[in-house]
């Protein structure tokens, strides 16, 4: 399976902005984005010509980055975005943020994407009893989702939910018994990604 493995430090300062990719030193002085507040490379810090184009185009790749996917894979959720009925750029933050990988940050039990990506690959989640190791499976309302009996995973998963904050409203955590549940599909407002969709749409639209 493909991934992008090109430094994530250099991924926030291309967009500007924190994307919180690498968990707990995100949190500290020694993130990127604080020490280093502009573009990486040679010219980065030189005077940068603003677009409609380039403002829709980092908007997707912030998008992208955000949620640690190729081009190829996001251009296939935005394209089955725009086939479902209702608001494109709503229905695509709706398709991404109910990844595994994804839920399992916003749950607490994953300090970044990448990591609750390896958790999933290596086995140490089921969903509904079964186990997933797809990062991209999509959750759905009612899906119980419980780390795997026995795992050797337990230590990172818990120290993983003590850097986290509030669980959003569309799914309910147990952070003694590393269960959760989907209570429901997120609304937008509920989205904390750093989005603003509608560019990606005109980006994608042209
Ligand atoms: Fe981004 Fe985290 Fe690196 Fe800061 S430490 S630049 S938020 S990945």
């Amino acid at each position: 399976m493909a991934r992008d493995t090109s430094p994530q430090c250099k991924q926030c300062r291309r967009e500007g902005q924190k994307l919180f990719l690498k968990g707990e030193r995100c949190l500290t002085d020694k993130c990127g984005v604080e020490r280093r507040a502009y573009p990486p490379g040679e010219h980065g810090r030189g005077r940068q010509k603003q677009s409609e184009y380039r403002l829709q185009l980092r908007e997707k790749q912030k998008a992208r980055r955000y949620y640690g996917l190729l081009e190829r894979q996001f251009r296939n959720y935005y394209e089955k975005a725009s086939r479902q009925p209702g608001v494109t750029g709503e229905n695509l933050l709706t398709l991404l943020e109910c990844r595994l990988d994804n839920v399992l940050v916003r749950l607490g039990f994953a300090a970044s994407r990448r990591q609750a990506r390896q958790l999933v690959r290596h086995g140490h989640w089921t969903v509904n009893g079964r186990r997933v190791d797809i990062p991209s499976y999509q959750v759905r309302p009612g899906d119980v989702i419980a780390v795997k009996a026995g795992t050797t995973a337990q230590r990172v998963i818990r120290e993983a939910t003590e850097l986290t904050g509030q669980v959003p409203a569309w799914l309910q955590a147990d952070h003694d018994g590393l269960t959760a549940k989907v209570l429901r599909k997120p609304e937008r407002r509920e989205v904390a990604a750093p989005v603003q969709e509608q560019l990606i749409v005109e980006h994608y639209s042209k």
